[in-house]
């Protein structure tokens, strides 16, 4: 390797471990990742993420604390079990660049609210625009739901097959999904887009439940 591809190379690594610590640090200040939950990891290249070892604060993550996972490989000493999940979704979307895991109160309980269902659907919101590709409030959004699994090899699999299905006819699919009692996953091509979209399904997870519960 050339001394310059060494540079290119060390500053992919460096910036990804940035991009995790950043979003921990950003989801624990929301409150989101409470008693060491979530976690977070970002693309390096074609064949390695940096990812959040299991155990540790989100809000207070180190380098020590991010893993350099290929994506080829067997899991790492240290990695959260949930990790399966991230690399099954690096390995089948190439274009996916980051995906961060929280435990936020919305996500928790708007799906367990819907744990019979294979989905929600999200209309009528302005705030939905800021999920990549979603042009006007009037876009039906689906936002698949998963019964929670202690198994996460087999929740990974049905995850895989179900994403790899088309949405319902004249649904958008959401670039998240949701696991009943448990929390929400969510991604984008970057890391930015990763976390807009956290902050985006939390906020309208918490207007559909406030709608829900209003009577005037
Ligand atoms: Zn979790």
């Amino acid at each position: 390797m050339t001394v310059a591809l060494a540079i290119v190379e060390r500053d992919d690594v460096e910036a990804a471990i940035e991009a995790v610590i950043e979003a921990g640090r950003n989801a624990s200040a929301r409150h989101w990742v409470p008693a060491t939950s979530g976690n977070f990891s970002v693309r390096i290249d074609d064949n390695r993420i940096a990812i959040t070892r299991s155990g540790v604060d989100k809000g207070a993550l180190t380098r020590t604390d991010i893993l350099i996972q290929s994506l080829d490989a067997p899991l790492l000493p240290g990695s959260s079990a949930e990790a399966a999940l991230h690399i099954r979704q690096y390995v089948d979307s190439p274009e996916t660049g980051a995906i961060f895991h929280i435990h936020g109160p919305y996500s928790a309980v708007i799906g367990r609210a819907h744990a019979s269902e294979d989905a929600i659907h999200i209309g009528g919101w302005e705030l939905q625009k800021a999920l990549s590709g979603v042009k006007t409030h009037e876009t039906i959004v689906e936002v698949p739901v998963f019964a929670n699994d202690q198994d996460v090899d087999a929740l990974s699999q049905r995850v895989a097959a179900r994403l790899a299905e088309p949405p319902q006819a004249e649904r958008f699919r959401a670039p998240g999904y949701l696991l009943a009692g448990h929390g929400l996953y969510a991604w984008g091509k970057t890391p930015r887009d990763a976390a807009r979209h956290l902050e985006a399904f939390e906020a309208l997870f918490n207007q559909t439940m406030l709608l829900g519960s209003y009577r005037p």
